[in-house]
């Protein structure tokens, strides 16, 4: 000790026995490298020892005279409100220490966490704090480590973006601020990528999360550089490919719509991926927060529902929340409990929807279709339960049964009518069957084996839209199955986008043109041009061309006089039960 603390008068011991006492105390202190320090509260006066001065890079010399402007000068701004408080509060009475953790400025010029506590040694005679004492403890070091847990605690590890946790407490905190000012009016919008699974399912996982850092990145990018806060917006990972984004600025819904478009714009670019440029797209929920008093977990819900609308709604795309969402969302998920049941409950049956030769009126085949009768929820359709049933994988269990239980009503017929069966039987497989391309492969030699259906008599229905999306190893997959000797068809051909190029690349059979593009050829010669050329195209490529949903006679003679070969339909049959497939060639022998 440089610098000697004057005892207080008012200490408890007296005299000898009092600084005897004091230099323990300093010599304790000392050891704990602790800074000791006494105010003089009327003067301003302070003295301290060596260790006080070290933690602030200085020698006792150099600071001397202390006073507490030595102190005050080296303070952080943002601490000094607060720690005159704290001293007010104990020089009022209301606390009996004052401890504060406040920083101070290192001679270098970095600041020093420190935690201070003090309390008032002596009074003046009408009662006002004369002396006070206290140590200073460096915790710098704490400070780092409660930082690093707090990062740790709040921060998404593989993006580095705030977590769940941390955007919690972000919403809570626009939420209450909101009920105190109505205007305080934000939006908070649920990200999250469109058929992510596949990513992860095709390219691996460390390639999901390459994709999922870009992503982090352009989130970042287009909302504020800052990984915490920037401007204000909050930019959170969700887990898996889940982002939510808080917008404290957004008041309205149209504010919180041109951010959404600008984050799917630039979603929508490509991601250079293992060598390649992959193409992703995200669909947004976006539930704007009004003082209606819903809460954080309310908003997030409302916003997550959105995202589920927007992916129905055909997905990249924005939607607002909206309260019958709920009604919905509630209706999919007993939709979805009950499917996890149905095939164990004997729940599903298929019907056979026949193609027919345009120019003989021939069944060239029959499509498998799937129907559900569930107990209370009734005949639930294909395209309701379909895409609820791929996005829980349900679909992979279930058409694998409707496979074999189509392959073993074929062979019923064939062994009721031989050559008078449909000649092939055509059946959906879902783009989460094509995903899983070993298991369908297995599968389908499986059920060839076990039922005996002839390969050449099976046809595979795949849609467009899955295989452009991943043509590599939507192509791959094709030649396996081709090598199995099944045939392949291309189904709801012109719903994808893809172009007619796509087809010479896949070793397609046919080609079943969508109902949708079929529907103006009768009165729109502008259609009519685009289907004929179509039609043309995949008879020139050796292909099989079908129209799908022909619903109108007119539409018979046009498809005929364009080449069209096959069709199918309501206007030529509905789809039938296995019995009244048996007894088709008995109405086309009773028709011919
Ligand atoms: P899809 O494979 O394109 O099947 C054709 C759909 O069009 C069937 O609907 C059929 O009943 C309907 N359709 C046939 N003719 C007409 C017509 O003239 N007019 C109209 N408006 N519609 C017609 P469905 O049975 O409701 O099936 C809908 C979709 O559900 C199917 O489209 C297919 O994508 C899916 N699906 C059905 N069964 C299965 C299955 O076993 N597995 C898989 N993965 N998907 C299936
Ligand atoms: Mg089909
Ligand atoms: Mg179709």
């Amino acid at each position: 000790m440089t610098a000697a603390l004057a005892p207080s008068t008012a200490a408890p011991c007296e005299g000898a026995n009092l600084r005897e006492q004091v230099e323990r105390l300093q010599g304790l202190l000392d050891g704990a490298l602790a800074g000791v320090w006494e105010w003089n509260v009327q003067t301003g006066a302070m003295s301290v020892n060596q260790r006080w001065a070290e933690m602030l890079g200085h020698t006792l010399d150099e600071l001397q005279p202390i006073s507490v402007q030595t102190w005050a000068d080296r303070l952080q701004h943002d601490d000094r409100e607060q720690v005159k408080r704290r001293w007010r509060e104990h020089f009022d009475g209301q606390r009996a220490h004052c401890e504060i953790e406040s920083r101070l400025r290192h001679h270098d010029g970095h600041w020093v966490w420190v935690k201070n506590c003090g309390h008032v040694a002596t009074r003046t005679a009408e009662g006002h704090p004369l002396l006070v004492v206290g140590t200073q403890m460096d915790i710098t070091e704490r400070k780092a480590l409660e930082h690093q847990l707090f990062h740790a605690r709040h921060t998404d590890r593989l993006t580095g973006l705030p977590n769940r946790a941390m955007l919690l407490q972000r919403l809570e905190r626009a939420v209450a601020s909101l009920q105190a000012n109505p205007n305080e009016r934000f939006a908070l919008l649920f990200v999250d990528f469109d058929r992510f699974k596949n990513v992860n399912a095709t390219w691996g996982h460390a390639a999901g999360d390459q994709l999922l850092i870009q992503i982090a990145d352009r989130l970042r990018g287009a909302l504020g550089a800052g990984d915490v806060r920037n401007g204000g917006n909050t930019v959170a990972s969700f887990g898996g490919d889940e982002f939510v984004v808080l917008l404290p600025d957004a008041r309205t819904p149209e504010d919180a719509l041109r951010v959404a478009k600008r984050l799917l714009a630039v979603f929508a670019e490509p991601y250079p991926l293992a060598g390649q440029e992959v193409h992703s797209s995200a669909s947004i929920g976006i539930a704007m927060a009004e003082p209606d008093g819903r809460s954080a977990d309310d908003l997030l819900r409302d916003a997550d529902i959105a995202m589920v609308e927007a992916k129905r709604a055909g997905r990249a795309t924005a939607v607002f929340f909206d309260p019958c969402m709920n009604a919905r969302l509630e209706r999919d998920l007993a939709v979805e409990e009950a499917l996890r049941q149905a095939i164990e409950r004997r729940e599903f049956s298929l019907v056979y929807q026949p193609i027919i030769d345009l120019e003989t009126g021939a069944v060239i085949a029959v499509e498998a279709l799937l129907r559900w009768t569930h107990p209370e929820l009734g005949e639930v359709e294909p395209t309701e339960f379909v895409p609820l049933a791929e996005d829980s994988s349900l679909i992979l269990p279930i058409g694998e049964w409707v496979l074999r239980a189509a392959c073993q009503h074929w062979m019923g017929w064939w062994r009721m009518l031989g050559d008078k069966a449909p000649p092939l039987l055509s059946v959906n497989v879902s783009r989460m069957q094509m995903l899983q391309a070993d298991r369908l492969v297995a599968h389908v030699l499986a059920v060839l084996a076990e039922t005996g259906m002839p390969a050449n008599r099976l046809q595979l229905e795949v849609t467009e839209r899955e295989l452009t999306r991943d043509p590599l190893t939507g192509r791959a997959l094709m030649r396996r199955l081709r090598d199995l000797g099944v045939r392949l068809a291309m189904d709801d051909f012109g719903t994808g986008g893809s172009t007619l190029t796509c087809l010479r690349d896949h070793p397609f059979d046919l080609v079943k043109i969508d109902k949708s593009l079929l529907n103006g050829i009768a009165d729109n010669p502008d259609v009519l041009a685009v289907v004929h050329a179509t039609v043309t195209l995949i008879e020139n490529l050796g292909l099989a061309s079908v129209a799908e949903g022909v619903e109108d006679a007119a539409q018979i003679g046009i498809l005929q006089a364009i080449g069209c070969r096959y069709a199918q339909g309501y206007l030529f049959a509905l789809p039938m039960s296995p019995d009244e497939v048996a007894t088709l060639p008995l109405a086309a022998a009773a028709t011919a």
